[in-house]
């Protein structure tokens, strides 16, 4: 636990409890996951790197300056209904890529992994868009989800808190915190 004064003034924010993960230690591990993603594609594969709106933004936006093979972006914004219970929650695209999918070496973008409904849900979508390949990139995972989702890459995992900044809102506050707290 660090003292939430010492580490940034903008933490005066009485709601904010500790500090999860410094900006440093978020671009430390983007840094290292931009270089595992250039080793991992070819230039031929035509990445297509595809951020969940809105969460993703800021870990996107830092993501791809790391990344040194040619790549394309585009933006997906999924919303889940009938939360609460997982057999009736469905995932609703509220905007779907523009670029066709086919083909492409994709990659989702996605900010946490809380029970990994959202992913289950939307990765069967898209990989009927057949897709060369398709894998997940998500910046936290809380690991909570009964049956487990593994993405390719993780940036870290989360402790099982509601956690803000770095594109994570409270009621869309936060998002532009440049580290990741936990919340009272
Ligand atoms: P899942 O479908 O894996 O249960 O939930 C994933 C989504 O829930 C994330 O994309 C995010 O929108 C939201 N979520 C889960 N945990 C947190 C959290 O600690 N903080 C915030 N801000 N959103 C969360
Ligand atoms: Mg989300």
């Amino acid at each position: 636990m660090t003292s939430v004064a010492a580490r940034d003034r903008r933490l005066a924010d009485r709601a904010v409890r500790r500090v999860a993960f410094t900006a440093e230690e978020l671009g430390d591990r983007v840094r290292a996951l931009g270089t595992e993603i250039s080793a991992a594609y070819r230039p031929e594969d035509r990445l297509l790197v595809i951020g969940l709106l809105k969460g993703s933004f800021i870990f996107l936006a830092d993501l791809v300056r790391e990344i040194t093979i040619p790549l394309q972006v585009d933006f997906l914004v999924a919303a889940s209904y009938g939360a609460g219970t997982t057999s009736s929650g469905d995932v609703r695209l509220l905007y779907d890529p523009s670029t066709s999918l086919a083909g492409r070496a994709v990659l989702i973008v996605e900010d946490i992994i809380d029970s990994g409904t959202t992913l289950k849900k939307l990765l069967p979508r898209l990989q009927a868009r057949a897709p060369a390949s398709l894998e997940v990139c998500a910046l936290l995972h809380k690991r909570l989800g009964t049956d487990h989702l593994e993405p390719r890459w993780v940036g870290f995992n989360a402790p099982n808190e509601f956690l803000v900044g770095y594109g994570l809102d409270h009621a869309e506050d936060f998002r532009h915190l440049p580290y990741i707290a936990s919340l009272e």
